[in-house]
């Protein structure tokens, strides 16, 4: 018996099929969930302005949206100064909620971090956004864990639907984060390198019940928009994601991060890319890197067979290859600026 560890396992494909590099998209891009810094440390807000739109500029990406104010009005702030404001034009940054006042404003938080939103719009926010600690991790003043269809944060989805911006919201995580970490779980190598992105239920929420007080939320709040980021969070299921963008007009989805997801499931993705065209917009969520912007060109525009979706030998996400959509003109257009362009374009 001739077993090998699976962390040195590298299988080379045989297959003699077509390879297209696409290095520019077919149509101007809007980079609808992405960053400029790590939370902590050197980002672009650090570095020469110049630099970042020449890569932007070759890659064809003529507006940016950072969602890295979400982790703080400190770093708004800088982004704002340091980034959008040498060009303000190429760039939308969206602001956040800082959950840790909860505790110590207790049921009047919803009110007050929708007048703390209402102050990064006029300072200069385009939108707001939702990390995934939402649902998993933000507790009220008694400790609870606060659900995401909360009626005490109505006054903060009223006020971005009032302000006609839209909500970038991130719920629970690939299901697979939620399966017990044994040999059948698909994202094995990925979660035994990341073990703190785990949620075993208990203590967490089952995925299920995270999605279903989701799809209560947007159902709830129709005058406000709200992107589901990676494909409405929840790639690995479009029936269902197309069913809430069915029940909920206000509900578009982003695809960044989860063309892994798509590409493995090329004919389901291509019919859920032709019906809801209006509603899916493009982000990669990987900074601005050059490399990342031509794997998604390629996913969405080609016909090219069993690629790897990441830069690395081992795709970060799953022993998978993906297959290309080659999807027509009029939904590239679509997915490629127009909804995103319609949906921040609002104010
Ligand atoms: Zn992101």
């Amino acid at each position: 018996m001739n077993d090998i560890p699976l962390s040195v396992f590298r299988p080379v494909p045989r297959l003699v099929v077509k390879s297209t590099t696409v290095t520019r998209a077919k149509f101007p891009v809007i980079d609808a969930h992405n960053h400029l810094a790590e939370p902590f440390g050197g980002g672009w807000d650090q570095r020469p302005i110049a630099a970042l739109l020449d890569r932007l500029d070759e890659a064809g990406v003529r507006l940016y949206v950072d969602l890295d104010g979400g982790w703080g009005e400190d770093l708004l702030h800088r982004h704002l100064d340091g980034i959008k404001a040498h060009a303000p034009e190429r760039f939308r940054i969206f602001g956040g909620v800082d959950w840790s006042k909860w505790a110590e404003l207790g049921d009047g938080f919803g009110q007050w971090a929708a007048d703390r939103f209402r102050q990064q719009v006029a300072r200069g926010a385009d939108g707001l956004k939702i990390w995934k600690p939402f649902g998993l991790h933000v507790r009220d003043q008694h400790g609870v864990l606060v659900a995401i269809d909360d009626p005490r944060l109505d006054p903060l989805w009223a006020t971005a639907g009032e302000l006609n911006l839209p909500v970038m919201i991130h719920v629970a995580d690939p299901v697979a984060f939620f399966d017990p970490l044994d040999a059948t779980n698909e994202r094995f190598e990925e979660l035994n390198a990341h073990p703190d992105w785990q949620f075993p239920s208990p203590p967490f929420p089952p995925f299920m019940k995270i999605m279903t007080d989701f799809h209560s939320l947007v159902a709830r709040h129709p005058q406000t928009t709200f992107i589901g980021a990676h494909v409405g969070c929840y790639s690995e299921n479009l029936g269902w994601v197309g069913q809430m963008l069915d029940d909920c007009p206000n509900f578009y989805v982003d695809i960044s991060a989860r063309i892994s997801e798509l590409g493995r499931q090329p004919y389901t993705a291509r019919r859920f890319f032709l019906r809801y065209a209006d509603r899916i917009l493009f982000g990669i969520d990987a900074g601005a890197d050059l490399d990342t912007y031509h794997i998604y060109y390629r996913f969405l525009e080609t016909d090219d067979e069993y690629f790897n979706y990441g830069a690395g030998a081992i795709p970060g996400q799953g022993r998978w290859q993906i297959c290309g959509l080659s999807l027509p003109d009029e939904v590239l257009e679509k997915v490629y600026f127009r909804n995103a362009e319609r949906l921040l374009a609002r104010r």
